[in-house]
């Protein structure tokens, strides 16, 4: 990270571990941890990269989301990867429940040719439209996260034993 352009997230995130290798020793240990408990070990590694504030605003003013995360799927110009901005590494539940949430975009896209059915709560959909008081917002939102996306995500959520609103929405 270049010091210049840290904000006080970015600070208050360095200052938590230490440096910035820690930070990323931690989200890489989750990520091994997660795949063993969610994902039977078949993901393979990514990359992970933690991101200044500033990288997210270009986001926030298209109103798109307040994630602390996202995930990118491999293109022409990059291998897939995993982003997460400092602040959704103030706090280690959420940094594990943001890197979850993209770890299953991850898998979905990953196992994208398997056709396997997948169901989830039926308490998912109200905690959706709770949400969301903007039905288009809403539609766009359910766009990105699909059935399969919804019942592997309650799956993780439990085995993980983390918060199902939090693993929602406190990424993209
Ligand atoms: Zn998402």
């Amino acid at each position: 990270m270049n010091n210049e352009e840290l904000s006080e997230i970015d600070i208050r995130m360095l200052q938590k571990w230490g440096n910035e290798e820690r930070a990323y020793n931690f989200i890489k240990e989750e990520f091994q941890v997660i795949n063993k408990t969610c994902f039977n070990d078949e993901l393979p590694e990514l990359e992970i990269e933690i991101r200044p504030m500033f990288a997210r605003e270009g986001d926030i003013l298209f109103g798109s989301s307040s994630a602390g995360a996202e995930y990118y799927a491999k293109d022409s110009v990059m291998e897939a990867r995993i982003v997460l901005y400092s602040v959704a590494l103030l706090e280690e539940e959420l940094a594990v429940t943001v890197l979850a949430h993209e770890m299953v975009h991850y898998w979905e896209d990953f196992t994208k040719n398997l056709s396997a059915e997948y169901s989830y709560p039926e308490e998912f959909d109200q905690i959706i439209s709770q949400h969301f008081k903007d039905g288009i917002k809403q539609q766009s939102w359910r766009n990105g996260h699909s059935r399969r996306f919804l019942g592997k995500i309650s799956e993780v959520a439990e085995t993980l034993k983390l918060s199902s609103k939090r693993i929602l929405y406190d990424a993209k």
